[in-house]
């Protein structure tokens, strides 16, 4: 609007145009970080129902500050953990929005049930409460049929509406010019069917205020997978990530409190107590003092953010992790990283995405198989070392053939693949082909480093393939220690779970076996776990030791086709009808050898691997090392013979009577071990 006032007294001039500009300005809005404790009440957690104050989260403040109305900055990003309340910054933000500057507000999400879940356990609750508190009614209360009111996907208010929005559906992301924008769990964004990138259409949105720069989005995500791309550039690098490196990269300082040098406390210098999360610290990477969780609330209450990239076009960004939250303790920290090692547990990428809000950085989570190869050692098949304490073996069984790894495992879940096989032939007869191969190799000991013969303790063999079930289960009835299994997808999932009965039962047949048993194990943890120590550097990389969990191959075990078949899925995400959803993916046909593997250890794991006390341990190393003079002088007297198997009535001829080389077998009776009932 240009008003002339030609001719007119300056003075009057003056008068007339404040007049005018006090009379159309609106009077300046509040800001966003002054709004947020007279408005947003907790609507979960401990402090439920209380305001929310900047004290629990005081690292939100400066990120607020930058979602005010007032600042300039047209996109703002989190990089994040989970517990950390950026989530109900996100939404009290559209809150503000609607009350002191009411415009359109487009909140996009990955998929219906993460919207569904917001609206239903966060947003409406908190329009509730904020409604209730203040007295303020901003949001038209829900209306089922009339146009006028909010339906659950459109809020609305006078002056705009607040849309949410399933970021992997086009026609959500289409439609009316909007101003403000919230990019929720964005890493989780797929492109869609058609090459369509989601954000860019959601950008499409936004068209009409570029020019003028008067839009603001707010992108926040806890991070998805590294590609390994420096800049966050690749395709399929996580998306919060490539935002987050083209920002100024903000990471919340504190003061250490014994020689106040400012940090960010980072993963490398976390002093994890396993045995005693409890007493988890953190070391000062100044003056080595050990920070208590008692010494870094108060150190986070006065912390604060420092850019690390610097430029013109770098928008504000902010990385915030369990170790800057208040909802989190260094014992929380603790226990989370326990849980996601576990089998069962997420592994490196939940610890990394959940924990550090950080891009797991796996290749498509599994190594390259050339990296493997190269640290391959030279230890002889088929001869377990002395740290070599639970011996087992998985089985994945195909029409044409049996593959089957033997694996054994120490005290601190470091395994040495011991010996890889195929047996060839027909598959449908558990008595004959490829079944009987197994069940030779099976009946012979191996041998261990001082020489005594050492029996597989358990075997899995894979009953998953509905046209080898029953031969899976019958095998293993015949067999000691033997367990057909199923493999289960799915997060949370136990390692190997309770056993279903099954009848067995051939087409047109009578039951012709009678009942036995299939265990159930649950392959994600499993995988999540082999990957991320297949990912672990040890001595073959110039580390000072072998870290737990860490994974030992031999040239004279491990071929090339070997680790193709280890390394032959990823975990990834996608969206299927419209559905998020995370599996395995088969990068190769064969995968076989990373079945047999998973099932070896899901064996490892029902003979306790993570759940006996050292004492155990210690229990099966005196059982199974002999003093030196007895070695020396009579390898045979630890030796016993085998007990024997049960309901193996159709037993063959190698099981019976073990052969010449190996004519002897320690007795498998003789390890402790866990009852079901008490994991
Ligand atoms: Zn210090």
């Amino acid at each position: 609007m240009t008003i002339h006032l030609q001719g007119v007294h300056p003075g009057a001039a003056a008068l007339v145009a404040s007049t005018l500009a006090a009379a159309v300005r609106p009077r300046p809005p509040i800001a966003f970080r002054d709004w947020l404790p007279e408005n947003v009440v907790l609507v979960d957690g401990p402090k439920k129902g209380e305001l929310w104050s900047l004290e629990d989260a005081p690292y939100l403040g400066e990120i607020a500050d930058c979602l005010s109305l007032e600042h300039p900055a047209t996109s703002v990003t989190v990089r994040k953990s989970q517990q950390t309340g950026v989530s109900i910054l996100a939404l009290a933000w559209c809150l503000y929005v609607a009350e002191t500057a009411p415009d359109n507000v487009l909140y996009a999400l990955p998929s219906i049930d993460f919207l569904q879940d917001m609206n239903s356990q966060k947003l409406s609750p908190l329009i509730d409460a904020w409604q209730r508190e203040t007295g303020k009614e901003i949001i038209f209360p829900s209306v089922s049929r009339s146009g006028a009111g909010s339906t659950i996907y459109e809020k609305r208010f006078i002056g705009g509406t607040l849309a949410l929005a399933n970021a992997n559906v086009a026609t959500d992301l289409s439609g009316k010019t909007t101003r403000y924008g919230v990019k929720d769990e964005v890493s989780k964004w797929q492109t869609h069917a058609n090459g369509d990138d989601p954000e860019t259409l959601f950008f499409g949105r936004f068209t009409a205020f570029r020019r003028t720069k008067t839009y603001k989005i707010f992108e926040l995500s806890t991070p998805e997978l590294d590609t390994g791309d420096e800049l966050g550039e690749a395709d399929g690098h996580c998306r919060i990530d490539r935002s987050f490196k083209r920002s100024d990269q903000r990471f919340w300082n504190i003061d250490c409190p014994e020689c106040s040098f400012s940090q960010k406390q980072f993963f490398e210098n976390f002093l994890l107590d396993r045995a005693h999360p409890h007493k988890s610290r953190y070391t000062c990477e100044h003056c080595g003092h050990e920070i208590s969780e008692i010494e870094r609330v108060p150190a986070v209450r006065a912390g604060h953010f420092v850019a690390s990239a610097h430029g013109p076009d770098r928008h504000p960004g902010f990385h915030v992790d369990a170790f800057d939250s208040l909802m989190m303790s260094y014992e929380a920290i603790a226990e989370d990283i326990i849980a996601h090692s576990r089998p069962g547990g997420l592994g490196e990428k939940g610890i990394s995405n959940l924990v550090l809000g950080l891009p797991a950085k796996l290749k498509g989570n599994a190594p390259d198989h050339e990296r493997l190869m190269e640290r391959r050692e030279g230890y002889e098949e088929g001869v377990v070392p002395a740290e070599g304490l639970l011996l087992v073996a998985g089985a994945d069984i195909q029409h044409t053939g049996i593959w089957c790894e033997t694996v054994t495992f120490g005290e601190d879940r470091q395994s040495w693949s011991l010996v890889v096989r195929f047996f060839e032939g027909a598959t449908d007869d558990p008595s004959r082909g490829a079944w009987a191969g197994l069940a030779e190799f099976y009946a012979r000991p191996l041998t261990d480093t001082f020489g005594q013969p050492r029996m597989i303790e358990a075997i899995a063999v894979d009953g998953s393939d509905g046209g080898r079930m029953n031969q899976a289960l019958e095998w293993a009835r015949r067999h000691r220690d033997a367990f057909a299994i199923k493999g289960q997808p799915g997060r949370g999932v136990p390692a190997i779970g309770l056993p279903s009965k099954t009848s067995i039962r051939k087409t047109g047949k009578r039951k012709r076996f009678g009942s036995a048993m299939l265990w159930p194990v649950g392959t994600w943890g499993l995988k999540s776990e082999l990957m991320s120590n297949l990912h672990k550097p040890g001595l073959a990389a110039g580390e000072p030791a072998d870290p737990p969990g860490y994974c030992h191959f031999s040239a004279n075990v491990n071929s090339k086709e070997y680790f193709l078949q280890l390394t032959a899925e990823a975990f990834v995400a996608g969206v299927v009808k419209g559905k998020f959803k995370e599996e395995w993916k088969v990068l190769r046909r064969d995968n076989h050898l990373l079945d047999c593997r998973v099932y070896a250890m899901a064996m490892a794991e029902r003979l306790g691997l993570t759940t006996m006390s050292s004492d155990d341990w210690a229990e099966i190393r005196a059982r199974l090392r002999p003093s030196s003079q007895i070695d020396l002088l009579s390898p045979v007297s630890h030796v016993v013979k085998a007990a024997p198997r049960p309901a193996a009535k159709e037993t063959s001829k190698a099981e019976a009577e073990p052969s010449d080389e190996a004519p002897a077998m320690s007795a498998p009776a003789e390890r402790p071990r866990r009852k079901w009932g008490q994991r």
